[in-house]
């Protein structure tokens, strides 16, 4: 294990999040229209929008059927133009205008799940938080980092298993492999930093 994030920190010391944004507020909103949908197709919805709404008060401002044009080429947008309407509403009245910083709180938002809060508590708030997306979820079963059926057990497995000292980037250096290395349909085996450590039986090297 220690190995393993030795040699991830080694070849990226500072890993960094896709998804653009300019503060929690404008994170928590991307990380809710990403469900289903790239990082890349989120970015180049929300450039636009964050340069007009990068506060709950400017996002209801700007409306439920503006914000809808805005992010037309996402997946679920009608959906999710209602979550981050409900969402904003909720930030201005339960927490004075600012994104909470406990995942019960964050939960209890429209359209925020354990994924989001783990995601924004970690990027935006430095929490020792693990979300497990698809990504993670392949690369944790496959190499045998932290196994599990659910993304649940997959990610109470790797908080249980990975040092406190890589934690913050955890998340981020799993998910980049997951995005670049270790691919779903074709692993990039003989390239990869821990083909050596990997338990998967079908690895190609
Ligand atoms: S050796 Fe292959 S299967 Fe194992 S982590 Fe690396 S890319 Fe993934």
């Amino acid at each position: 294990m220690r190995e393993a994030f030795e040699r991830f920190r080694k070849a990226n010391p500072e890993p960094k999040g896709e998804l653009e944004h300019l503060n929690p507020y404008t994170l928590l909103v991307a990380v809710v229209l990403s469900a289903q949908a790239t990082d890349a197709g989120v970015n180049k919805a929300t450039r636009a929008l964050f340069a007009v709404a990068d506060t709950p008060q400017k996002m209801l401002a700007l409306g439920e059927e503006e914000l809808r044009d805005y992010i037309r080429t996402i997946g679920l947008y009608r959906t999710k133009a209602r979550n981050v309407i409900a969402l904003s509403e909720k930030l201005i009245s339960d927490f004075a205008g600012q994104v909470p910083r406990t995942r019960a709180e964050i939960e209890s938002l429209p359209g925020a799940g354990r994924k989001t809060a783990n995601v924004v508590l970690n990027m935006a708030y430095g929490e020792h938080t693990l979300a497990v997306d698809t990504h993670v979820f392949r690369v944790a079963n496959r190499t045998g980092l932290a196994p599990g059926k659910t993304p649940l057990e997959v990610e109470l497995g790797l908080e249980k298993v990975i040092p406190a000292e890589f934690m913050l980037h955890a998340h981020h250096w799993l998910i980049l492999h997951g995005r670049y290395t270790c691919l779903a349909r074709k692993p990039r085996c003989e390239v990869c930093l821990i083909n050596d450590l990997c338990r998967w039986p079908e690895k190609t090297v």
